[in-house]
């Protein structure tokens, strides 16, 4: 029998580039071309690039070398390969270079110099695609690109403005994934709550519904299919707040990655952000009043442009204050083609990493203190994996996988990957539970 031609795959950067590589895959493998697990294995490798800060673009490009050393034929995807020349100034040997989110430019490239095999296996395909993610838990991508100009960011000059997905396709997908056992999805986008705003909110149809294509119903619709629904990268509009009642009611998991980046007024400002932090202090205070379950996850900037000690110590009684559960912060660094690095007063490096570090240590006690406050609950985790010494690592609600802590089922030897479990919460560090089998 002929041997199928096999692609090598490199996935590099966020859930979205994730998400772009399945597609990708999906398709390769519909098509009939194997996937290799090795450079040597490979008849050709895609590598999908990540260009958001210039340690991302550093480690993309020393992929795309290792890959050109050890396969020789190689075609870049990914944000890095919206970025001009860059990738061809280093290694003029690539076959082809695309932007993000282009999969057909891929795979036209693939076929170009790996022709298409001649008989496709598509029956060998299962129907929820190839997921690069653990069986039980899938992202499901609703948007692409950005209408905000965030003065730091330069996501909308790599993937463009907003362009939502016909409210249909994300439902039907998001069947097709509970259907083949996925328990949780991961909803994403650049600007998860802008959903549907570049389509005026346009009416769509699921199974002969009528659904309009905004987040409120979507979400709701999501919160049918028996599964657990996490949204990630929620602006904070304001009708974010209409999908509190769905998580006290249970529809969707009580969990907001809301993204804040500041909290002093003028640096939101300068950041192009909204700068209203007493109301988003006082919407806090509200969606908890409503939901007292939900997990509130957040990232800040700090050192950008122009922050002052004040701005800073601003941003510190915010923290303070909101006793939000979960913090990533990242001292701001200058990425190639930013507004912000145009701005005046930039804070030097080692104030940035003071700042960074105070931060860190205060947050370190909320985020601590929260979780202490869960020991002796009862709570539903979903497994995901089980250790060599027999203790399941598993989630609870607040828990987004790869960037939150774990529920750590000691004896939990016997319980399954994606099986949901109860478990009574017996201790806690600053970041994972520790849980027993009820
Ligand atoms: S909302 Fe997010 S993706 Fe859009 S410009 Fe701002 S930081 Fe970038």
């Amino acid at each position: 029998m002929k041997q199928e031609p096999k692609i090598g795959f490199v996935s590099l950067g966020c859930p979205k580039a994730l998400v772009d590589s399945e597609q990708i895959l999906t398709q390769l493998r519909a098509e009939g071309y194997g996937v290799a697990p090795t450079y040597a294995a490979a008849d050709l490798v895609v590598v999908n690039t990540c260009g958001f800060i210039d340690a991302a673009v550093t480690e993309s490009l020393d992929a795309i070398g290792e890959a050109l050393a050890e396969n020789g034929k190689v075609i870049v995807t990914g944000c890095l390969g919206a970025k001009g020349s860059v990738v061809r100034d280093l290694h003029p040997s690539v076959l082809a270079v695309t932007g993000p989110h282009a999969c057909q430019e891929v795979l036209a490239a693939v076929h170009t110099h790996l022709p298409r095999p001649h008989d496709p296996f598509l029956d060998l395909l299962p129907p929820q695609g190839i997921k690069l993610t653990p069986r039980h838990y899938a992202y499901l991508k609703i948007s692409e690109g950005c209408n905000h100009r965030c003065s730091f960011c330069i996501i909308p000059q790599l993937r463009g403005d907003l362009v939502s997905r016909p409210v249909g396709d994300v439902l039907r997908e998001a069947e097709t994934l509970a259907r083949a056992g996925v328990k949780e999805l991961l909803i994403v986008s650049q600007d998860t709550g802008a959903y549907g705003a570049d389509v005026r909110y346009r009416t769509g149809f699921w199974n002969g519904r009528p659904l309009k294509t905004h987040l409120t119903p979507l979400a709701a619709a999501l919160g049918e299919l028996g599964v657990w629904v996490r949204l990630h990268y929620v602006y904070p509009y304001p009708h974010v707040d209409e999908l509190i009642p769905l998580m006290a009611e249970g529809k969707l998991l009580p969990y907001l990655d809301v993204p804040l980046q500041h909290a002093s007024p003028p640096i939101l400002k300068a950041m192009k952000r909204p700068a209203n932090t007493g109301n988003t202090l006082e919407r806090i205070r509200r969606w908890r009043e409503r939901c007292p379950d939900l997990t509130l996850r957040s990232t800040f900037i700090v050192g950008f442009p122009g922050e002052t000690a004040a701005d800073f110590e601003r941003l510190l009684a915010f923290l303070a204050e909101a006793e939000l559960d979960r913090v990533g912060c990242f001292s701001y660094s200058p990425v190639a083609g930013a507004a912000a690095n145009r701005l005046a007063d930039p804070v030097p490096e080692e104030i940035r990493q003071e700042r960074r570090a105070r931060l860190m240590e205060l947050q370190a006690t909320i985020s601590a203190a929260r979780l202490r406050r869960k020991i002796g609950r009862t709570v539903t985790v979903l497994v995901d994996a089980i250790d060599t010494g027999g203790t399941a690592i598993a989630r609870s609600a607040a828990d987004a996988p790869e960037v939150d802590g774990v529920v750590a089922i000691e004896r939990g030897g016997a319980f399954a990957a994606g099986e949901f479990v109860d478990v009574r919460i017996v201790d806690t560090d600053e970041h994972d539970l520790y849980a027993e089998p009820l």
